[in-house]
């Protein structure tokens, strides 16, 4: 069964022809789009709890997303939605509008709905194309662009609903918050949802929103299905007490789902993140349904946004991992010569010293600095300075084993770290060193030599000690001449 993931049923799907005869007709795609958002609006209507108002409303993700991926040619589609459902529901409860006025109703529903997506889309495609934020600003704008388009959504909403006769004004008060906070949910909870389908069904589509931010469709891992269910059974638990208790406070333990679902967010692939928040998200509506909490819904109402806000900036975590893991390698290496840091040599002597004292084996320090270094900057120029500290590095880097380190302290001047090995055997190394970077030609055959400075590690020797006897060593070889190493008597 390991080609039943998601992933692989996405590529399977965007293998078939009506996918493709979608992706080339924006007709068949705006008819598609019509009967998905008549569709899901459907699936809205089922946890509806009161006229005009239900726990969510997952058509505000879906306009909201096909038009982040497809702009104004995927529009019609859910605007003709706008129209069909106001008609529908006229005609439902009745309401005592001409045919003519319920038409304009619809009209206008879906002008303040899919105009305010589309500036809420609009604007979150020019942020991420510009790309250089991060993907954690990307979450932020998109977070406070869900609350603000869903507030304004709101408010025209209420608007034409009043104005066309279709509530009552002293409705409004009672109503505004929880049609705000349901859209709300619907963008944030959907939107990357539908956003995660459609992307991996259409890949251009996907592009032309942003090629900065590539979700990648890897596969759950094998535990996924357990997180899953011990969600959707941990929130139907925590519905089941208030449902039994009758009380406001219990309703509150849905808000304890936010660790679960941070769990899901910082160890499953992005899609599956989203995936589990929108099926929990769908569970808590029904049983809100189901179990008629009413009296409650503002706190799941409110419990799916904080849910689905923490998990999104969950999808962040990888990337945020992935950039501090680059700052580390930078910090941690000398971007000029590829020797680790002074700070990352200075951490890793300390932990040998320690290692090599607990098994009572040797460690040597030898501390090398090229002669005369200014005259090359001087006579040749600084970009020939840098390429003869590169080559002093190779060369010093060719005779040293993996378990040694090489690090880059001043300027011109290295340390190399040498565990397991004692003064004798580190002279012959820096001896060894200083031959072959005395008879390498830099260009314009230009020789050069370094001086080196070797110590032994004593007992009771911290980092410094040792470093400052290779360096006092490395003085007595330069006051001897130079192109020499030297070690003080012990
Ligand atoms: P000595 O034999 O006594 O070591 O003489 P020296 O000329 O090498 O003297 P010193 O070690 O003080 O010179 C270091 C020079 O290295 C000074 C500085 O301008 C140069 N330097 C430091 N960092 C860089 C770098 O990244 N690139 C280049 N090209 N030069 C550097
Ligand atoms: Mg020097």
């Amino acid at each position: 069964m390991t080609n039943a993931s998601a992933p692989n049923l996405l590529a399977r799907m965007r293998a078939s022809a009506l996918v493709h005869a979608i992706e080339r007709s924006a007709v068949l795609r705006n008819g598609a789009l019509v009967a998905l958002w008549v569709l899901v609006w459907q699936l809205g209507r089922l946890v509806e709890y009161t006229e005009h108002a239900s726990v969510w409303f997952p058509v505000a993700g879906l306009t909201f997303s096909v038009i982040l991926l497809d702009g104004w040619r995927s529009a019609p589609g859910p605007a003709i939605g706008c129209v069909l459902v106001t008609l529908w529901v006229c005609e439902r409860y009745a309401v005592p509008l001409s045919q003519g006025q319920r038409l304009v109703a619809g009209l206008l529903f879906a002008a303040a709905h899919v105009g305010t997506y589309a500036l809420g889309a609009f604007l979150l495609r020019a942020i991420a194309r510009r790309g250089n934020d991060g993907l954690p600003s990307l979450v932020l704008a998109f977070l406070l662009i869900a609350a603000l388009t869903s507030l304004i959504s709101m408010g025209l909403g209420m608007w034409v609903l009043v104005s066309t006769g279709m509530m009552a004004a002293h409705d409004v008060e009672r109503a505004w918050l929880a049609y705000w906070i349901g859209d709300m949910a619907g963008v944030m909870v959907m939107a990357p949802f539908f956003a995660a389908i459609l992307g991996a069904l259409f890949p251009r589509a996907a592009a032309r929103f942003s090629s900065n931010y590539n979700l990648r469709y890897q596969n759950a891992t094998s535990r996924f299905k357990y997180k899953l269910l011990l969600n959707v059974v941990l929130l139907s638990a925590s519905m089941l007490l208030a449902y039994s208790t009758r009380s406001y406070n219990s309703a509150f333990a849905i808000f304890f789902l936010v660790l679960p679902y941070m769990w899901i967010a910082c160890t499953e692939p992005a899609f599956y993140n989203v995936l589990a928040v929108a099926l929990g998200s769908f569970v808590i509506a029904l049983l809100v349904h189901l179990l008629g909490l009413k009296d409650v819904v503002m706190v799941y109402q409110f419990a799916i946004n904080v849910i689905a806000a923490n998990a999104l900036f969950g999808l962040a975590l990888p990337s945020l991992i992935a950039d501090n893991d680059k700052l580390r390698r930078v910090a941690e290496t000398d971007s000029l010569t590829g020797a680790a840091s002074r700070a990352a040599l200075e951490r890793q002597a300390r932990h040998e010293i320690e290692r090599c004292r607990r098994v009572r084996e040797p460690l040597a320090l030898v501390v090398f600095d090229i002669d005369y270094f200014k005259k090359i900057n001087d006579l040749f120029g600084h970009a020939m300075g840098d390429r003869a500290l590169r080559q002093v590095c190779a060369i010093a880097q060719r005779n040293l084993r993996p378990s040694d380190m090489l690090g880059r302290v001043g300027g011109d001047e290295f340390v190399a770290l040498l565990p397991g090995i004692g003064a004798e055997a580190a002279l012959a190394i820096a001896e060894r060193i200083r031959a072959q970077v005395h008879t390498n030609e830099l260009e314009s055959a230009l020789l050069m030599t370094a001086s080196f400075g070797v110590a032994e590690l004593r007992d009771d020797d911290h980092y410094q000690d040792i470093f400052e006897r290779a360096d006092r060593a490395l003085y007595v070889a330069k006051q001897q001449g130079r192109n020499r190493a030297a070690m003080l008597a012990a």
